[in-house]
Formats: structure tokens, sequence, C-alpha cells
């Protein structure tokens, strides 16, 4: 499949997990991708699996909590490659604590790099979207924001994220942008397997667990949410704006 020919995607967060997976679907369909992630060297080991196997991609290093950072670069993404039609909006941590003894820091820390870095970025990227009168626009969400034991910083960020989407496709939809998001269950990734050595367990014991926990009784793989933020860019989800579609093994 060539859907993404011709287009400009920008991944953050896409060093390694669902970004890395992301940026991989997305070049293997055609796309040149600009691969952000905190620094340049981490975004490089996906530029250099991609460029392996033929793809067009450039690294980046950017601090997407960071605005002016992120405005700089997406104008130096535009003199590179020459447009940005899709963004996807991915990096993100976790600061997981009980609510009560939640440092503000923690608070901050992921309000910024899951909540205002979408922000930050989309704000960038509109200005080079609407003048084309083209673009797509796929933030990572999460089934956490539906209220999750230990995340109150992560689920408000992910549930911010959802209003921010139904937001923007009302003020871009008439620039003929989509906007949408992705709402993942478990997803195998180094970030969960760092859930898992936060509260002792293998990562093994922690996936076997939150497979039980779930209707499809696995955990997801970054590839499967890739695949889902590749339709919401694509012309397949041409007349899809506004939604959060939760991808999560079929959990309630
Ligand atoms: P990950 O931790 O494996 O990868 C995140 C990447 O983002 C890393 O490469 C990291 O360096 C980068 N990053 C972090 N802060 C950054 C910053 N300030 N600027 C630029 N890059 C930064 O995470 P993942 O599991 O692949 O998750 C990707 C996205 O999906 C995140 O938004 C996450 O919240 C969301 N998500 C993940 C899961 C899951 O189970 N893994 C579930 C729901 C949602």
């Amino acid at each position: 499949m060539t859907r993404f020919a011709g287009r400009v995607a920008v991944v953050t967060g896409a060093g390694q997990g669902i970004g890395a997976a992301t940026a991989h679907r997305l070049a293997e369909e055609g796309a040149t991708v600009a691969v952000i992630d905190l620094t340049a060297e981490r975004a490089q080991a996906t530029v250099d699996a991609l460029t392996a196997k033929g793809h067009a991609a450039r690294a980046y290093g950017c601090d997407v909590a960071d605005h002016d950072a992120v405005r700089q670069t997406f104008a130096q993404v535009v003199t590179d490659l020459g447009a940005l039609h899709i963004l996807v909006n991915n990096a993100g941590i976790t600061r997981d604590n009980l609510f009560f003894k939640m440092p503000k820091g923690d608070w901050d820390a992921v309000i910024a790099v899951n909540l205002t870095s979408a922000y930050n970025c989309s704000q960038a990227a509109q200005t080079h979207m609407v003048k084309q009168k083209y673009g797509k626009i796929v933030s990572l969400s999460s089934r956490s924001a539906l209220g999750n034991r230990g995340q109150a910083n992560y689920a408000a960020a992910k549930a911010g994220i959802q209003g921010l989407t139904a937001t923007l496709a009302i003020e871009l939809g008439p620039y003929n942008i989509n906007v949408n998001a992705v709402a993942p269950g478990y997803i195998a990734t180094p970030m969960t397997v760092s859930t898992a050595e936060r509260v002792g367990a293998t990562a093994g014991d922690h996936q076997a667990q939150a497979a039980d926990r779930t209707p499809l009784r696995r955990v997801g793989q970054p590839e499967e949410i890739a695949s889902v933020v590749a339709f919401l860019a694509s012309e397949d989800a041409s007349y899809v704006s506004g939604q959060t579609l939760y991808v999560n093994g079929g959990a309630r």
C-alpha cells in the first residue's frame, strides 16, 4: 500500500515503542517521516532502521513540552522536507503515584509532556496545514482517560487530549484538516516494562495480569496501534474527525 506517497509526517516520541512502530508504518506506506524524540540520538535509531529498509526519514531532537523548541523544529522540518501533512502526537511519559502523595513536579511533567505537547505541536503544525488546506492530526490518548488508580496526572492529560481533539476538529475542519485520537489499552512497550519494574513485577507477569483483564486475552503490540493511527491519517478515514478510537482488546 502507498496511502502516504508524497506525504510528510511528523511523529513525536518515535525513538521507541508506539511512535517507532508508527514511523515504520507510515514510511512503509510511502511517507517521508520526521522522527522526533527528546534527543537527536534517540530519534536517529529509528531513522537508521527506516533508511536501512530504503525509507525516507530524518531525525530531530526536540522536547515537545518546550513551545519555542517545537516551533523551531517544525519550521526546520518544513524547510528540510518541503511540507507537513501528518502530525502524530505520540510522545508521552508516566509518573504514577496515588493522588494524595503525588508531587507537584510529577503532575506538571505529565501534563506538559502528554497534553501541552499536543497544544505545542498541533499549533505549530496547523500553521502549515491551514495554508495548504490539508492535514491529519492524530494524538495518543489512553484508556486511562476513563480513570485509573495511581494515574491522576496521566488520566487528566489523556482526557485532555480527547477534549483538545474534539475542539480542533471543529476549528480546523473548515481547512480540510482531520483531527482524531487513539486511546490504547495495555501495549507491550518500554513504557509498560518500566511500569512493571516500578511495581516489582516482571514484564511477563505484568502482561499476563493485563491479558487476564482483556477480552482478547492478550496485551496489544505497538504495530496494532500504528495501524490504527495510519488508518486515521489516511484517506480511508477522510470523513472521520473529532473522534477518539479505543484500541484495547475489547475491554469496557
Ligand atoms: P515509550 O515510553 O515506550 O516511548 C515514548 C517515547 O517518547 C520515548 O522515545 C521518549 O524518549 C519520548 N519522549 C518522552 N518525553 C518526550 C519529550 N518531552 N519530547 C520528545 N519525546 C519525548 O511509550 P509508548 O508506550 O510507546 O507510548 C507512546 C504513547 O502512547 C504515549 O503518549 C503513551 O502515553 C501512549 N499510550 C501508551 C500505552 C501503553 O500501554 N504503552 C497505553 C496507552 C497510551
